[in-house]
């Protein structure tokens, strides 16, 4: 087991009716909020209404930007960098699902730069503080919630690109599971798509002895799994869905990394994909992830088999463990595809036109992933396996 260092300092606030707590967490850190949503479910749902009444209770001045688009542009960023700047906003509350957070998160650390924010994407500058950040999570999917990271789409270019600090945690996460009763069953298939694989980029380590942490992937794995079809039959149903939105959470905060390194090279295959076709993070991790394992299995046949064994039931053939490796990795597929995501390129309508083009630009700064480092080459071949 590696050294590591946990610090998650994002206070959550769980359960029904939490949303009301709003203003009061708020407060806690001005009266200037600039209040960032999307494109407009959270009008549809009256949650934009009840969020102004709490924020107003506590006779804060609300400042509005909307308009997020999934997969966020660094454009309505710095309409928000700039609103930031000339108001002097005290927290920027996120009110929406990962491309909100995401957007908000951004906007906070371009607030303290005096440069251009997607500076920060590309390395050229790093964050050194942010302004405070608050979330009402709609969304079940990125866990941006906790997370320190940020992944933002440059439309000059269309490139989709993460940075993280510790200063981008959010202050406060609310999570209130029936906020999601109203989310269409694409979406709620897309975030179980996208939780699953951040679980999975961490569990797909060279680390050898980390039996707690795997046990947890493990459990967090098996819990979205048993619960995954019950919120997409009963859309209303408040323990499955609190299931999903707390194991969301946990798939992200970092609890699943300790001790290990994890891989992201899916991650970072998927975003030049979404960068390119802007469709979603999950479909696109539905498709690739399956297709990476098929192209890295052999590395760790080990560890393949005792993911088919311990999350998918798979029984160890111990003189063929290929194949039940293999078994692992059919049984996910068959789950993406149960719960209606694509997991086929040509299912997404992408073509092999810009195959070499995402893979240039998918390196253009080094190898990707940690348990098998990809070069250019790997990434068409991986494109080809997920046709
Ligand atoms: P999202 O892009 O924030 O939202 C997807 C869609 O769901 C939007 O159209 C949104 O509509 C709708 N929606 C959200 N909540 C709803 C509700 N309760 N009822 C009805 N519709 C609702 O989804 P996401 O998967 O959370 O975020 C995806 C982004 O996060 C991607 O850009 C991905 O790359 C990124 N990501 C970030 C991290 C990280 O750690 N920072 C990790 C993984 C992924 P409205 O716009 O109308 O609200
Ligand atoms: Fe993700």
């Amino acid at each position: 087991m590696q050294n590591f260092v946990f610090q998650n300092g994002t206070k959550i606030i769980f359960g029904k009716d939490t949303e009301q707590f709003t203003g009061q967490e708020a407060a806690a850190y001005g009266k200037k909020i600039l209040l960032h949503y999307g494109g407009g479910s959270i009008k549809a749902s009256g949650l934009y209404d009840a969020i102004v009444q709490s924020l107003r209770e506590q006779n804060a001045e609300v400042f509005e930007l909307g308009g997020v688009q999934p997969n966020p542009r660094v454009s309505l960023v710095r309409e928000g960098v700039a609103i930031c700047k000339e108001q002097g906003i005290d927290l920027i509350l996120a009110v929406g699902g990962g491309s909100v957070i995401d957007s908000a998160k951004a906007i906070a650390a371009g607030a303290k730069y005096e440069g251009d924010v997607w500076d920060f994407f590309t390395g050229k500058a790093e964050v050194s503080g942010s302004v405070p950040i608050g979330v009402v999570l709609t969304i079940p999917a990125a866990g941006s919630e906790t997370s320190n990271g940020t992944v933002i789409t440059n439309e000059d270019g269309w490139y989709k690109r993460a940075m993280g600090h510790q200063s981008l945690r959010p202050q406060f996460a609310i999570l209130n599971p029936v906020l999601t009763y109203t989310l269409p069953p694409y979406q709620t298939a897309c975030g179980i798509t996208d939780m699953m694989a951040h679980i999975l980029e961490r569990y797909f380590t060279n680390e050898k002895h980390v039996e707690l942490t795997d046990r947890l992937c493990e459990a967090a794995l098996r819990t979205i799994i048993n619960n995954a079809h019950t919120v997409l039959a009963e859309p209303a149903n408040y323990d499955a869905r609190a299931e999903i939105m707390w194991a969301g959470t946990i798939a992200h905060n970092d609890l699943l990394s300790t001790g290990r390194i994890g891989d992201w090279g899916s991650h970072d295959i998927e975003h030049e994909i979404s960068g390119i076709y802007d469709i979603a993070h999950g479909a696109g991790l539905a498709i690739i992830f399956p297709a990476w394992m098929k192209y890295v299995y052999k590395h760790d046949v080990n560890r393949f088999a005792q993911f088919a064994n311990r999350v998918w039931d798979v029984e160890i053939d111990l003189n063929d463990l290929e194949k039940t490796a293999l078994k692992g990795i059919e049984k996910l597929e068959q789950f993406f595809s149960s719960i209606g995501m694509p997991v086929r390129l040509a299912e997404a309508n992408i073509g092999a036109e810009h195959f070499e083009e995402m893979a240039k630009k998918g390196t253009e700064r080094g190898p990707l992933g940690n348990f098998v480092k990809l070069q250019e080459a790997d990434l068409v071949q991986i494109f080809h396996l997920a046709k």
